[in-house]
């Protein structure tokens, strides 16, 4: 292997390396001396939130009038590449949770919305989440049944979400549900929020990633404001489908971390372990 580092694509600049050096310091000094005992809790504190608030990693490629740190998508990229190469991803799935709740709010929610909702889940204060799978719609989303019902100034909500990642944290929670027919043309996005009546979630246990809360929500009658519909009745599935690509580009840049975080302990063992009298790099 060469010594000599890689030459910088150049879709990275200045600005990029030192984001990328400022998130390297915070996995240092926040998430790696704690990551081991917090898989073992199954959980990481609350406070972690406000500290990747305070430190604008929530903010990375979200604007900067709802309180993001600007820096468009590639930032975005970055947050989850350095979270994921310090190799706790259940920390950094539990963290990064709004990268997928907030951007429908962003993209289709009223002004009103977007300034109650989004600053306060980039500091840290407040958690978001999407639910879209159920026990009978996961790839396929155009077949969700959680049903909300037009009431007056309410929607009425009655169905069931599984699989969502900070499901038992969140205070938000960006829900796909069916308003209308069947199929895609027939979904809407609402924000539901923690402690509304008929609302309960429960923690569901995983193989992996234990630190990323992972849950099933129950819609029992839930009366959920108006207001609080995510763009045009009807029309969900495009805000579905425009965050699927968001989060099929965060998952790219998430596997790559990974994949370094990998690379990086293998090598280190290698000049660490001696098979045969030698490091097995010499092998
Ligand atoms: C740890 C974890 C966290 C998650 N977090 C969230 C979250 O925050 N929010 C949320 O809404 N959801 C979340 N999910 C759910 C996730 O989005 C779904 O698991 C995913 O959409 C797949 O759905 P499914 O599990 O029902 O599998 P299925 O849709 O039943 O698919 C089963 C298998 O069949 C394959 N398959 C399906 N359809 C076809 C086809 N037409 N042709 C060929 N193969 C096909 C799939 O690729 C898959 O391998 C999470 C899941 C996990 C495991």
């Amino acid at each position: 292997m060469s010594n000599q580092p890689s030459p910088r694509h150049p879709m990275y600049d200045d600005a990029t390396e030192t984001v990328r050096e400022q998130i390297r310091r915070f996995c240092a000094a926040e998430i790696e001396p704690h990551g081991e005992a917090w898989e073992e809790d199954g959980t990481f504190p609350r406070e972690l939130y406000l500290k990747a608030g305070a430190a604008g990693i929530l903010g990375l490629g979200f604007p900067e009038e709802y309180g993001g740190a600007g820096g468009e998508i590639l930032y975005y990229c970055l947050a989850r590449e350095e979270l994921s190469r310090c190799g706790f991803a259940g920390v950094r799935v539990g963290l990064m949770a709004h990268g997928i709740g907030l951007p429908p709010i962003l993209a289709l929610g009223t002004e009103e919305m977007r300034q109650r909702v989004a600053p306060a889940v980039l500091s840290g204060e407040k958690i978001i989440c999407l639910a879209i799978s159920e026990p009978d719609a996961g790839s396929d989303v155009a077949n969700i049944r959680t049903a909300a019902r037009r009431d007056g100034d309410h929607y009425v909500v009655n169905g069931q979400k599984t699989f969502i990642s900070s499901g038992m944290r969140a205070d938000y929670y960006t829900v796909a549900v069916r308003t209308g027919g069947e199929g895609m043309g027939g979904l809407s996005l609402l924000l539901v929020e923690k402690g509304m009546e008929g609302f309960s979630q429960t923690e569901l246990k995983k193989s992996g990633w234990w630190t990323s809360d992972t849950a099933t929500l129950y819609f029992d009658d839930v009366r959920v404001p108006a207001e609080n519909l995510i763009g045009e009745e009807n029309h969900g599935f495009m805000g579905i489908m425009h965050n699927f690509n968001l989060e099929r580009l965060g998952i790219v840049a998430t596997v790559l971390g990974a994949t370094k975080c990998c690379f990086e302990e293998t090598a280190r063992y290698t000049t660490q372990r001696k098979t045969f009298g030698k490091y097995l790099r010499e092998h």
